[in-house]
């Protein structure tokens, strides 16, 4: 009989390829590794979800860094976000996510996944946004997306 995951991941796009790899890390320090599941309804030309139209990340940060330019402080990231969902945002979490923006380059880095300067155009991003290396995360976050599939393979138990 196979054993029951100790994760499910439901859907396969960019959140549960970063919960795949995270879950397994976290239950890793404690003991032995989560055995985790990934179910997703798309065919595999499809998987990864809408990260295939996703060019840049917005991240927080106080001071230029590596790919990032000038500032980006936590309150103007706020108050972006407030605007863009005129105000439906719940404050407590949405600080969560943009303080945890600080770090998430390094993390998505050591995951495979790389990061170019910020492209000159009619968007100016290079301040507020790290951009994927190769126009988007079809050629960046791919690499995340597949460790995340080979740790959900590995630990359900079924190889590949
Ligand atoms: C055109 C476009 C451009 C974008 N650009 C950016 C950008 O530059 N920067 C940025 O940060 N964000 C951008 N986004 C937003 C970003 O792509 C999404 O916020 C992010 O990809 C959402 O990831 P997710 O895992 O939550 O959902 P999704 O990527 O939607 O993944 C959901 C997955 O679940 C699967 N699924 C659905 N129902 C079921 C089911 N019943 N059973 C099993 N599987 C199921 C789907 O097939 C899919 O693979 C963009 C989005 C679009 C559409």
């Amino acid at each position: 009989m196979t054993a029951l995951p100790d994760v499910l991941l439901i859907g396969g796009g960019n959140a549960a390829l970063c919960a795949a790899p995270t879950a397994r890390e976290a239950l890793v320090a404690g003991g032995p590794g989560a055995r985790v599941l990934l179910l997703e309804a798309a065919p595999r030309e499809w998987r990864g979800g809408n990260s295939a139209h996703t060019r840049s990340i917005p991240c927080m940060h106080d001071t230029p860094q590596d790919v990032l330019t000038g500032a980006y402080p936590e309150e103007e990231f706020w108050q972006d976000l407030h605007k863009v969902t005129g105000g439906r945002t719940d404050e407590a979490l949405a600080r969560l996510v943009i303080r945890g923006s600080q770090h998430v380059r390094g993390w998505m880095h050591r995951h495979g996944v790389r990061f170019q300067p910020s492209l000159s155009g009619t968007l100016h991003l290079s301040r507020t946004n790290a951009s994927f290396m190769g126009g988007g995360l079809r050629r960046g976050q791919q690499r995340l997306h597949r460790e995340g599939l080979r740790e959900a393979r590995a630990d359900n138990g079924r190889g590949g």
